[in-house]
């Protein structure tokens, strides 16, 4: 569907067209016309689909030629990292670049100074884009009221609450005015995310909840088997068969990633780590590295990739197979975005050979085995899952860990902030 007809005002209309978007992706098509009446909004989408557009541009529009107060934002967008945030808030002010007068975007975050986020919010900022630990950080301390708030975007609402941000979601709705227009965009709908968007959306309009669109069914999926031992080098072989300029790798730890990375440096590959332990500039540096081409690896772990998004990342390898299935869909997701080919190759290990069946079973998805010359296991012996191993690693599993793989299997979270949320909540 072409952009004029979604009903968006005319420099917002040319900023798309500036950015080379020749037609408006499903949700887009889907959630933009909805949002611009007004209507709350709950949508399935995965990183891929267009969905910062899908709420980025009705929010814009519903703003335009408004000021904030200062200390008071319009507009507030609840993202689950800071790399998220970053990204979000870009994409805002490329989208809202031609309005006069513009939007003013502030992305606030924590694991960085305070002031330079105070000076922002103190100065008036029409839309803040925010981890939710920061931005209820600087509402605590008074620098920053939710009292003018008239839209609500959560974004990725499912790794929000995965990563453990449902105590301060709750307390930010607790300070939100009653009268809003709230948005919930989420890639997979467990109990705590429909607990969250029962609390949250009145009378929502449900956009794009159809398997058939996701994005995931133009990635080409292959699973290698191989042995634990080989991994590295099954990698390197891939790199030189495949001739990818750059490839996002997953690894189940800091340490996995840090080594696995040294080794290929080693070896003449150009290849960094991102995770949790590096600082906030590390994390920037690693990610502009990839972005320009100087390195041809990252290897990341799930929490330090999420939400990235990397134009032209032909391929995704799952050097470890993610513990909770649903992350399967959200690492392979980082592969062919916005109509782009994409392929995404998981090293299955006899150790994980179960585990990846479950990945397929969760996911409805069936991936054929391959095995590489040269690469192939000498023995394999499946261990059964009714033998009880753990998937991964050794490590017993944290509270946490059980939670995702609950939420994954579509369980209701017993101890679920939401779930009083969404009995006591009254409804005008
Ligand atoms: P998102 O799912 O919002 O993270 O967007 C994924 C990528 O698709 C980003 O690089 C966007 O700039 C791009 N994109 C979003 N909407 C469109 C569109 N309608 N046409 C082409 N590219 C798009």
């Amino acid at each position: 569907m072409s952009f004029s007809s979604l009903g968006l005002i005319e420099p917002l209309q040319r900023a798309v067209a500036e950015l080379g978007y020749e037609a408006a992706t499903p949700i887009q098509s889907a959630a933009i016309p909805l949002a611009l009446q007004g209507r709350d909004v709950l949508a399935a989408a995965e990183t891929g689909s267009g969905k910062t557009a899908a709420f980025g541009l009705p929010l814009l529009q519903r703003l335009a030629g408004r000021e904030a107060l200062p200390g008071r934002m319009l507009g507030l967008a609840l993202v689950p990292t800071r790399e998220l945030a970053v990204q979000v808030g870009k994409a805002l002010q490329r989208y809202g670049r031609f309005q006069e007068p513009r939007a003013r975007v502030a992305v606030i975050y924590g694991g960085v100074g305070y002031e330079p986020q105070i000076a922002a919010a103190r100065g008036g900022v029409e839309i803040v884009v925010a981890t939710p630990g920061r931005v209820l950080d600087l509402a605590e301390r008074g620098d920053l009221a939710f009292d003018q708030l008239e839209t609500l975007i959560l974004d990725e609402a499912d790794r929000l609450l995965a990563l453990g941000f449902a105590d301060e979601l709750r307390l930010i709705l607790e300070r939100l005015p009653e009268t809003r227009q709230s948005l919930l965009f989420s890639a997979t709908f467990p109990a705590g995310v429909v607990g969250l968007a029962e609390s949250l959306l009145r009378d929502p309009a449900k956009v794009q909840m159809e398997m058939e669109s996701r994005p995931v069914a133009r990635i080409r999926q292959r699973a290698i088997e191989v042995e634990k031992d080989s991994r590295t080098a099954l990698l390197r072989e891939l790199l030189k068969r495949e001739g990818w300029e750059r490839v996002l790798v997953f690894v189940g730890s800091k340490r996995r990633a840090d080594n696995v990375s040294a080794k290929l440096e080693k070896r003449g590959i150009r290849s960094l780590a991102l995770h949790g332990d590096l600082n906030q500039t590390q994390r920037m540096q690693a990610l502009e590295s990839f972005r320009k081409g100087r390195i041809q690896i990252l290897m990341a772990t799930d929490v330090a990739a999420r939400g990235l998004d990397i134009v032209g990342l032909p391929c995704v390898v799952n050097y470890d197979l993610p513990r909770a299935p649903a992350d399967y869909v959200h690492r392979i997701g980082r592969t062919g975005r916005a109509g782009a080919e994409g392929e995404a190759i998981s090293f299955v290990t006899a150790e994980e050979d179960a585990h990846f069946r479950l990945i397929e079973k969760r996911n409805g998805l069936s991936v054929q085995r391959e095995r590489l010359e040269g690469f192939e296991p000498k023995v394999w012996e499946p261990v059964s899952a009714k033998k009880g191993k753990a998937p991964t690693k050794g490590k017993r599993k944290s509270k946490k860990d059980k939670l995702r793989e609950a939420a994954a299997r579509g369980e209701p979270e017993p101890d679920s902030p939401w779930n009083n949320l969404a009995r006591n909540r009254k409804r005008p």
